[in-house]
């Protein structure tokens, strides 16, 4: 098991499998909410234990896609957790448990700021992925 929670801990989830993608998104959005690095968690491995209506969401407005859900007490940023998706993005920092998963891209490279210096040697892309 997999456990997750907010930095106050009124916010707390499991993952019965280690995500199988993980991405660092560069763009301002994710670079303000505090969730850059996000991990892909398929949704019949996901659930929220605690806390389920402390979690506030910030809707996407295009050309965003991802609606943004953070703990109300703490302001930590989870990721798109009441997706009603397949998979959805999780974010990597909520994360307690040590897994076995790097980071695979990063994505929106023309937005991050000159002070980052992308320290990994995975693939880089300009806006969203593609092959
Ligand atoms: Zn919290
Ligand atoms: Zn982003």
């Amino acid at each position: 098991m997999i456990n997750g929670s907010c930095g106050c801990g009124a916010v707390q989830f499991e993952l019965t499998k280690v995500p199988k993608m993980m991405g660092t998104c560069h763009c301002s959005r994710c670079r303000k909410v505090g969730a850059s690095t996000l991990t892909f968690v398929k949704s019949d491995t996901f659930q929220i234990t605690k806390g389920r209506d402390q979690i506030s969401t910030f809707k996407a407005v295009p050309p965003y896609k991802y609606d943004r859900s953070f703990c109300s007490v703490c302001g930590s940023a989870l990721g798109e957790v009441f997706s009603t998706e397949d998979t959805f993005p999780l974010s990597a920092n909520c994360i307690d448990t040590d897994m076995d998963l790097k980071n695979k891209f990063h994505e929106f490279v023309a937005e991050k700021p000159s002070w980052l210096e992308i320290g990994d040697s995975a693939k880089q892309f300009a806006e969203h992925p593609h092959e």
